[in-house]
Parts: structure tokens; sequence; C-alpha cells
């Protein structure tokens, strides 16, 4: 028998599925890709061609908007970011004029701080994570451990976020190779509903809940795009984007910190082959957000988290076709067309090799 033969006769019909880590659900309606497309056609986007961009903020040596000047850095380049979403020192909330802050408890703030940062990957502005080499790829690994490191040591820091948005589809600003780490004296919403589950699962069972749902994708199969000795890149059984990824270490480990050295290269690894077949999938430069969940540097021990990234990409059908998060997706719950168990089969069928070869 095919394998998956019986998963697609089984979630061929509406069905939702359960989002443990997340304790929510999300619709799946596979027979919907059947329907005609009347929506947006865009363009198809390729590799930048200019490896120094004068105009590009980020680019080596070049003036910040900010006023700051780049040094000429060969490397990776972290900075602390100009236009910060949080600052170290935010003063406490003056009730205003009305009195709203005391007038109601259906009228709640606090004062938020954190640090922001930019990490440049790499000084080459033609570059993505997917057209660097592993070799490339594994400084900003190194930057990313020592940051999140530096910033969670800082006693008022209880999250550290990394992340990238990639490609003017989901709003990046600028396409030289970076990404961004906003930390935060509080949980952001979704680590802190991960926590939870996480947390409970352990609670219930003893065991940690990704180390369960990774045996139970790799015995099933149908999901993993590829493994290497240290992670394993899967489209989640839950997934909402339609190429979602879950991208998990193989070991039972909360943060980049505990990687040992050959853990940093198999994530470095992981990154390029992912983002290569993602770029393949459509020949285009595909865009998406990724950023790592790990364990709160909020002074407790963590032994339910365990790391992972998520990848959320846009794309639907085409270079140009994008999913919308609209109408029942906003009111009601997200819901997808194309099953996971497709899109993990379309991402297998991928090549690692970049359909667009550095020159
Ligand atoms: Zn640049
Ligand atoms: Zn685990
Ligand atoms: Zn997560």
């Amino acid at each position: 028998m095919v394998p998956g033969a019986i998963m697609e006769s089984k979630y061929q019909s509406p069905h939702r599925r359960w989002n443990p880590l997340r304790q929510s659900w999300v619709l799946v309606s596979p027979h919907r890709t059947q329907r005609p497309w009347q929506g947006e056609v865009g363009q198809k986007t390729l590799p930048s061609a200019i490896t120094y961009d004068p105009q590009c903020y980020l680019c080596p040596g070049n003036q910040r908007a900010g006023g700051l000047t780049n040094p000429a850095y060969d490397g990776v380049f972290s900075f602390v970011n100009d236009y910060a979403a949080l600052l170290p020192d935010s003063p406490a909330l003056a009730p205003s004029p009305s009195g709203d802050l005391s007038a109601s408890p259906l009228l709640l703030a606090e004062p938020a701080r954190g640090l922001c940062k930019v990490v440049c990957y790499h000084p080459d502005h033609s570059l993505t994570l997917a057209r660097m080499t592993p070799q490339e790829i594994r400084p900003v690994v190194d930057a990313w451990t020592q940051q999140y490191q530096e910033l969670g040591d800082n006693k008022f820091i209880q999250y550290v976020q990394i992340f990238e948005n990639r490609g003017a589809m989901m709003g990046a600003s600028n396409p030289h190779p970076h990404g961004q780490i906003w930390s935060t004296d509080f949980i952001p919403d979704e680590p802190a509903a991960e926590t939870l589950a996480q947390r409970g699962h352990l609670t219930r069972t003893g065991h940690c809940l990704l180390c369960d749902y990774l045996e139970t994708e790799q015995s099933a199969g149908q999901r993993i795009i590829f493994e290497n000795d240290y992670f394993a890149a899967l489209v989640p059984f839950w997934a909402v984007w339609p190429f979602e990824v879950l991208l998990v270490s193989r070991r039972h480990l909360g943060a980049m910190p505990e990687f040992t050295t050959a853990e940093r290269d198999g994530l470095a690894d992981a990154l390029r082959r992912l983002a290569t077949r993602y770029d393949n999938l459509f020949e285009t430069s595909f865009p998406y957000t990724m950023g790592f969940h790990q364990s709160p540097t909020d002074g407790s021990e963590h032994p339910e988290w365990h790391f992972h990234a998520h990848f959320y990409p846009p794309l639907l059908r085409s270079a140009t076709v994008r999913k919308f998060m609209v109408g029942f997706e906003m009111l009601g719950m997200p819901q997808r067309d194309i099953t996971p168990e497709d899109a993990a089969q379309r991402l297998r069928a991928c090549s690692e090799t970049h359909f667009w070869p550095r020159g």
C-alpha cells in the first residue's frame, strides 16, 4: 500500500484538528482546493542580484536611518534596533486625565520593558538562509545563542524571541539577510500558551509533549519532510498555514545554550535545507515569518520546554497566490484547504539544491 493511503481517505472530508501545543483547533477543508481561484495575482520574487546596495541601511559601511553608521563588518553583525518596540526603561504609566487606568478593571494596562536587536546574517546583500552555506549559517547560530544568553541574563528579561520576517509579502522592509530579537520583561502570549500546554502534558504523562509528538510523527512518516542527526522538519498535524513547518530538536533540550557544537552545525544544516526546499517549491524567494521558541529566561526551571522553530509562510498554490486569514478565520477559527500530509509530500519532493545558484 502507498504510505499515507489510509490517511488520505480518512481526511478527505471537512474536519478539525487539535493543536496540543497551542491548545486550539484548526478547520481542514480538503475539498475546497477544487474551487476556482479569482484572487490576487502578484509577481515572482528572485533573489536580489546585487551584493551591495548603497541605499540599504544594513549593508556594511552604510548609514542607518537613525544616523549611526554600520562598521565594515565581514561576518555576523548585531546592533540595538534604532526603532525598538520596547525600551529597557519604561516609566510607570501615569493615569490619564480622564482617570482611565484606575477607573475600571476592564481597562488594564501595564508598563512593558525590553531590549530589541537586529542581527545581520552576512554582509552580502543578495543572500538568504536558502542561499547561504551551512558554514556561513553556523556563525548566525552562534550569534543567536550568544544573544539569547546575554539578553536572558538581564534580570528583568523573561523571554527572548528570535525571529525573521522574509519577503515583502510578510512586511519585511529590507531584503538584506537579517533577523530580529525582541526580549521582554514578560512572557508573550504564544510562548506563554505553549508553556502551559507543555507543563500540563508533563504533569499528566511524565513525558515531554514534543518528545512524544516527534516520536509519533517519526512512526507515522507522512508529515516528516527530512531529518538530520539533530533536527526534524515536519508539517505539523495541526498546521494552519499551507506550508507551515515545525523544526524540532531530536534531543530534549530547552534552549540554544544547551546545544552541542554538532547541534549548532545541525541547526545550520536544517535551516539551509528547509529554506532551499521552500524556495524551490514555487521557484521564488519564499516569504515567511520564522522564529525559535525556547525556554523562558524568567529564572525558573523549565523541564517542560522543548526547543523548536515555527515557519509560517503565506504562499498557497504558486509564487503569487497567498493565503489570507480573513472572514471565518478572524471571527471563528483558522482554516486550511490543502492537507498537512499533502503539503509535507510536496516539500519532500523538492530538491535541496537551490534553483537560483550563487554566481
Ligand atoms: Zn544590504
Ligand atoms: Zn522533549
Ligand atoms: Zn512554539
